[in-house]
């Protein structure tokens, strides 16, 4: 096992962590799919509303890939179909029936595994609607079936602020995360598997499969972030990556012959209630989980708190996330903010007396100040794990100069949001260089 040490980024001290309790959520009466989640898919619909489906009926695929489905998490009959401006294809709703049918699937016994061509394993993950959950790098595309990475890299812990923990979606699953291990297997000539030190519990009964530990501040443990440390030629940066809850959907799904429907989501953030681990049915509401009590000044993070989307309470999971963070808004003016020592205040300036506490601090969606001019203040290069130089990158953007950017390393950038965390100026630095990088692959994509 080898031990990669992260030194860029930053130790994000928040308060809101989930406990590793776990509830089993009941059976919702309605689950949906949100295709404009997904990045860069083209959904081609295959059901109309009133359609009735099963567990695993496509419901729409990708007209860039016309072979890779998205399928139904439910059975029922298909309720709403939800437009947003230019025709974009925002929800679809399943009212699922009391007793649900499923769709069969084919099943490959684990024996059989290494004999099992490759091909064939693309196409069971492609009928199966579980392809995508595998992404590229750099551009964290899923990608073509034609190809073949040079690796794939599973993440077995992600450090952003707050996802679900693998110890709680690995226990008493280590079997069928060995199975999907030897999936992976025949799909890349290397599979990387990174976990954080001392993981201990579920992941020390995973250990023969671990091939790096990363220690570090987040994102360490990002795919992209491993591949800067590690690449030893160009072609490295074309990985493939899947989170290792991924890993034991697409297990699931190649063993028993049956579209997973479960999920292990992660309910955390200083305003949630019990912060907790939770099963939950794919595309589940958020309902049951972001009860605000008609409080409307908690805002609902569906994903991690850097890296998540604003979701409304009555809104669903979508395709690739597993966490729900309740936040307040923090929409007030803090009194004499200037001249409080700020003992407890999350920030990444040594302005603040917060810099003496080691504890967790509370956080809310404040910005606390308004956009303005870059200070080059360097704190965005200061914590970059990837060593781009954002302020700079930024700039060629502006100037609408893609190739300094690119010279920059813009795709490098793994999206993980430090840089606008700590930006004093409030520049939404992340959003400009990933909307650039989706700019330009589709650029090239289209060419
Ligand atoms: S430039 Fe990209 S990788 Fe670097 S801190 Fe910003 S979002 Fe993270
Ligand atoms: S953190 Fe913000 S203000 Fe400071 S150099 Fe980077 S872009 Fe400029």
């Amino acid at each position: 096992m080898n031990l990669i040490r992260v030194s860029k980024g930053h130790y994000l001290p928040l308060e809101g962590r989930p406990a590793t309790d776990l509830d089993v959520l009941p059976k919702p009466s309605r689950v949906a799919v949100l295709p404009e989640r997904i990045p860069f898919v083209k959904p081609k619909l295959m059901v109309k509303e009133a359609d009735a489906v099963s567990i695993g009926t496509p419901l729409f695929h990708d007209k860039r890939h016309p072979r890779a489905t998205f399928l139904s998490p439910g059975g029922g009959v298909v309720e709403a179909i939800e437009f947003g401006p230019r025709r974009v294809i925002r929800k679809i709703v399943i009212r699922l029936a009391e007793t649900e049918t499923a769709a069969a699937f084919p099943r490959f016994a684990e024996g059989d595994l290494r004999q099992t061509d490759r091909g064939t394993l693309v196409e069971a993950l492609l009928d199966g609607g579980l392809w995508p959950l595998l992404r590229a790098l750099p551009y964290r595309d899923y990608p073509d079936p034609e190809t073949e990475p040079p690796a794939i890299i599973v993440t077995l812990a992600d450090d952003e602020p707050f996802k679900p923990d693998p110890a709680v979606y690995l226990a008493g699953r280590q079997d069928l995360f060995g199975y999907g291990m030897q999936v992976l297997a025949r799909l890349a000539p290397q599979v990387f598997v990174l976990a954080p030190p001392n993981g201990g519990g579920p992941l020390q009964a995973v250990d023969t499969w671990i091939t790096h530990t990363v220690s570090g501040p987040y994102p360490a443990l990002d795919p992209g972030v491993f591949v800067y440390h590690t690449r030893r030629s160009p072609a490295d940066n074309r990985a493939w990556f899947v989170s290792g809850q991924d890993v034991l959907l697409i297990a699931a799904l190649l063993r028993d012959g049956r579209y997973p429907t479960e999920r292990i989501v992660a309910l955390g953030g200083p305003a949630a209630g019990r912060r907790r681990h939770a099963a939950v049915r794919m595309g589940a509401p958020l309902k049951p989980l972001a009860d605000l009590g008609g409080e409307a000044s908690v805002r609902c993070i569906v994903g991690g708190v850097l890296r998540g989307f604003t979701g409304e309470a009555d809104g669903y999971f979508g395709y690739f996330e597993t966490a729900l963070n309740l936040v307040p808004a923090g929409d007030h003016r803090e009194f004499m903010a200037l001249v409080r020592p700020g003992y407890r205040k999350a920030t990444f300036s040594r302005a603040f007396l917060s810099v003496l506490n080691r504890d967790t601090m509370p956080m809310d969606c404040n910005l606390h100040g308004e956009l303005r001019p870059c200070v080059a203040c360097n704190a965005c290069s200061r914590v970059c794990p990837v060593e781009i130089l954002p302020q700079l990158t930024y700039k060629s953007l502006l100037a609408d100069d893609i190739e300094e950017a690119l010279a920059h390393g813009l795709l490098d950038c793994v999206e993980c949001g430090l840089c606008s965390y700590v930006c004093p100026a409030k520049i939404e630095l992340c959003d400009h260089l990933t909307r650039a990088k989706r700019r330009y692959y589709q650029e090239q994509t289209a060419a």
